[in-house]
């Protein structure tokens, strides 16, 4: 980034159309294996800005997200790979770290200008100016704030509105607040079908995803006096059931639902030795600070991060910071 961008934080409300300024070159990004909030806010903030503001042609790029968000308006136009193309603006969205946005890092770089806009409380703040809110459900929340709300239509509200139930777990994890349940009752008000929505893009299980499901959670593991539970799945397991990483949402949450259970861990393999780590808590682990440590984020009830080394030794890693806040609660 050159010298002489001003870093700004921004935690007042503020409005796209000021964060935008004169940009006419703009570009959005999100994180790699684009989730829900990812897929929603980018798309919510490229149709909004291609439906309101005439003078800017907005790109997208992201890697591929799965087909439950197939019905989002203009998902066809996600680019997923990096141009040589200088913009005037990049905005991140839903993304804490730089690390997070390959392969688009390098058209970062060369932006005359970033933006990010966010929800991750272990977000560095490494734009020019960063919309962070550690405290909101989602970063469609975020965004939706910065919106002029009659100019949101039905299309990008069913973008915001999908981001907000795949971040809430459909409006029940911790981080629902009031303002959560004001934005998406005004974007019901934009004649959505919500139930559709919720059911097909976030319920719905194909046959093998609800075979390795019913797999994962046979072989899982309960430790520390019940306390917390794990499970992993090989990168042959995957091959044999034929899903990615992008089938395996919603198994860490089915395993934090176990009674007794503080904190549940999730690991799928990426390549060997190298894994994929989802961690999540009830009401007492940080688990974002497990996951800073070893070079992830997230937030305090749900974070994630990589790492290597045998299932063996991931979990006698992790399970000794479980233990060290435990003892200390
Ligand atoms: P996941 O377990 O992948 O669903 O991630 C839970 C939360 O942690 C999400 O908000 C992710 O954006 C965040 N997260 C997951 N992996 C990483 C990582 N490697 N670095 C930073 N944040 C992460
Ligand atoms: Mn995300
Ligand atoms: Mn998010």
């Amino acid at each position: 980034m050159p010298m002489n961008r001003m870093k700004q934080s921004v935690n007042r409300m503020n409005n796209i159309a000021d964060l935008i300024g004169n940009a006419k070159n703009v570009a959005i990004t999100g994180h790699i294996r684009p989730d829900g909030d990812c897929v929603g806010s980018c798309m919510g903030l490229y149709n909004y800005l291609k439906e309101n503001f005439r003078n800017i042609a907005p790109d997208v790029y992201l890697e591929k997200p799965g087909n439950e968000f197939d019905f989002i308006a203009n998902t066809d136009n996600i680019r997923y790979e990096a141009e040589a193309k200088i913009y005037d603006l990049f905005i991140v969205l839903d993304c804490s770290d730089l690390d997070r946005i390959e392969p688009f890092k390098s058209m970062y770089d060369s932006a005359r200008s970033t933006l990010c806009i966010d929800h991750h409380i272990s977000n560095t703040r490494y734009a020019d100016v960063n919309v962070v809110d550690g405290d909101a459900s989602s970063t469609c929340e975020v965004l939706y704030r910065l919106l002029d709300k009659n100019l949101v239509s039905k299309t990008v509200a069913e973008a915001i509105y999908t981001g907000i139930i795949h971040d809430t777990g459909v409006f029940k994890y911790s981080s629902t607040s009031v303002n959560t349940m004001q934005a998406a009752g005004e974007l019901m008000s934009k004649g959505i079908d919500f139930t559709s929505i919720i059911d097909n893009s976030f319920y719905k299980k194909t046959y093998v995803q609800n075979q390795i499901l019913g797999r994962v959670l046979l072989e899982s593991v309960l430790f520390y006096g019940g306390k917390c539970i794990f499970s992993s799945v090989t990168k042959a397991d995957m091959d044999f059931y034929h899903v990615t990483g992008k089938d395996l949402g919603g198994i860490i949450e089915q395993l934090r639902l176990t009674d007794g259970v503080e904190v549940a861990i999730f690991l799928y393999e990426l390549s060997p030795s190298e894994y994929k780590v989802s961690l999540r808590s009830k009401k007492i682990v940080d688990v974002s600070k497990i996951a800073v440590k070893y070079g992830g984020g997230g937030h305090i009830r749900a974070a994630g991060c990589t790492m290597y080394g045998t299932v063996h030794d991931i979990i006698n890693n992790l399970g000794e910071q479980i233990e060290y806040q435990l003892e200390k609660a």
